[in-house]
């Protein structure tokens, strides 16, 4: 007996799948067994260029589901600049070796455009109720439109269970729950920490544009936001707006887009602190091409 069979045979209600499906029509069939086992899928959105923040989340859905589809789709209607589409690094040989050390029940959906855009590469709009104006709506116009277009597509092929979302994209992870909300989608959204390097820079697939000192000075992100943090509520908002500002100002690499402190439901600047909100400071920052976003819980 092969060591998958017996595997299979100590787990008698796992089946083994294929692990790879490179389009919608491949992986219909497997998504049908699934069905009828009446098994769970978690569903970890991703596009590509994996680091341990996406393995994460996929630890984090293979704990909680019988079955995780992880997703690898660079999404065109989500990027505002064609240059930053272009340049979005492409990994997928490497992407499929880190996804082997998992099981058989990790499933890896690589779709066509046609299965996400089978009308054209065009985005419908969705009013997620004020949150998409604030932040990276502001400076990606139709960013959030092209996230609600994919996922729509995705959620309605693969209808899974559960999907999981870092929460390094904290803005977006409030805009999937509010698309699941418009949509009547009837999946769980689950938020998950963000994972750093050691310097304390959030991971992320741009972070592997970035020259070795762009890479070094752009911990001043993180830096700045945990002395936000340290500082929320003893220093006023606009003095440590100031202070941020300073401190981007006297980097050679980094360039300040946006800092805002805001209320985490509702994703507007803070005006004045209440004891039952919750509130999250926000950075978007451009080194050199390449912008990177962060961001840290207050209170
Ligand atoms: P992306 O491939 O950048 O679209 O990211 C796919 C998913 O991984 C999104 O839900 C991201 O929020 C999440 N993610 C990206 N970077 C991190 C990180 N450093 N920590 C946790 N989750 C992350």
């Amino acid at each position: 007996m092969q060591i998958e069979q017996i595997i299979l045979s100590l787990q008698p209600n796992r089946k083994s799948y294929m692990r790879v499906f490179n389009n919608f029509n491949a992986i219909k069939e497997t998504l049908t067994s699934i069905n009828e086992e009446e098994a769970t899928i978690g569903f970890v959105p991703t596009m590509g260029a994996l680091h341990e923040g996406h393995l994460s989340l996929i630890k984090t859905a293979y704990a909680e589901n019988d079955y995780v589809i992880v997703s690898i789709f660079i999404n065109p209607t989500q990027f505002n600049n064609r240059e930053d589409f272009d340049a979005y690094p492409r990994t997928v040989d490497q992407d499929l070796k880190l996804l082997e050390q998992f099981d058989n029940n990790v499933l890896t959906f690589i779709p066509l455009v046609e299965d996400i855009y089978p009308n054209g590469i065009v985005s419908q709009h969705f009013d997620y109720g004020g949150i998409e104006n604030q932040m990276e709506g502001k400076f990606r116009p139709g960013h959030f439109d092209g996230v609600g277009t994919v996922l729509t597509s995705f959620f309605t092929l693969l209808k899974p269970n559960n999907a999981y979302f870092g929460e390094k994209d904290f803005q977006q992870l409030q805009i999937v729950k509010k698309l699941v909300q418009i949509q009547k989608f009837d999946v769980n959204i689950i938020g998950c920490p963000i994972l750093r390097e050691a310097s304390g820079l959030a991971m992320s697939s741009r972070n592997k544009r970035l020259s070795d000192s762009q890479l070094q000075e752009s911990r001043l992100i993180f830096k700045v936001l945990k002395y936000v943090k340290e500082h929320f509520g003893t220093k006023n908002d606009n003095e440590l707006l100031q202070e941020v500002q300073n401190a981007f100002k006297n980097n050679s690499e980094l360039t300040l887009e946006y800092f805002e402190i805001a209320d985490e439901s509702t994703l507007r600047p803070l005006q004045k602190i209440e004891n039952n909100k919750k509130y999250r400071a926000f950075i978007a920052a451009f080194a050199g091409e390449v912008r990177l976003i962060d961001n840290i819980a207050l209170n």
